[in-house]
């Protein structure tokens, strides 16, 4: 039988200045950018810490602290390609992930392709094992008063 672990990750990042947002790998132009030390790629987050959840390896901020200046404006994929090593290590693997975007804007429908390949790639698995959905809040709450967005995400962990 098939040793099997899940794990699930959430995160959310403030619009502030700028001029674009980084999701799933993908640069998005925007009228905001987003609050963040690294570039504040929300479902990259989401998934790191859904894989780091699924072996019980803390979180992404005790991997990767804020404090840290090495991941200051540091592209996102490197955590979430470190997070594929740490699971290597320990003899794991991601079998499938599934992420969720909440925000009004931008629309990000359009880039889930873009944002699936990126991760299919840095985690060594097939495009179908990797699906990015997008949602509203129905104009409620802080993603739907347009103050940030949010991600939620879970991982399946299958023995390499
Ligand atoms: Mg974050």
């Amino acid at each position: 039988m098939t040793e099997i672990r899940v794990g699930q990750g959430y995160d959310v990042h403030a619009f502030g200045e700028g001029d674009h947002v980084v999701l799933g790998g993908v640069r998005i132009a925007h009228e905001r950018g987003v609050l963040a030390h690294s570039d504040g790629d929300v479902v990259i987050h989401a998934l790191c810490d859904a894989l780091l959840g699924a072996l019980a390896l803390g979180d992404i901020g005790v991997h990767f602290p804020p404090s840290d200046p090495r991941w200051k404006d540091c592209d996102s994929r490197h955590f979430l390609r470190h997070c594929r090593a740490l699971l290597a290590e320990r003899g794991w693997r991601a079998g499938n992930v599934d992420v969720t975007v909440v925000c009004e804007r931008p629309k990000v429908a359009a880039h889930a392709p873009a944002m699936r390949a990126n991760l299919a790639q840095d985690l060594g698995i097939d495009l179908d094992a990797v699906s990015v959905k997008a949602t509203t809040s129905e104009k409620l709450g802080f993603t739907g008063r347009g103050e940030g967005l949010a991600a939620m995400a879970v991982a399946l962990v299958v023995r390499a």
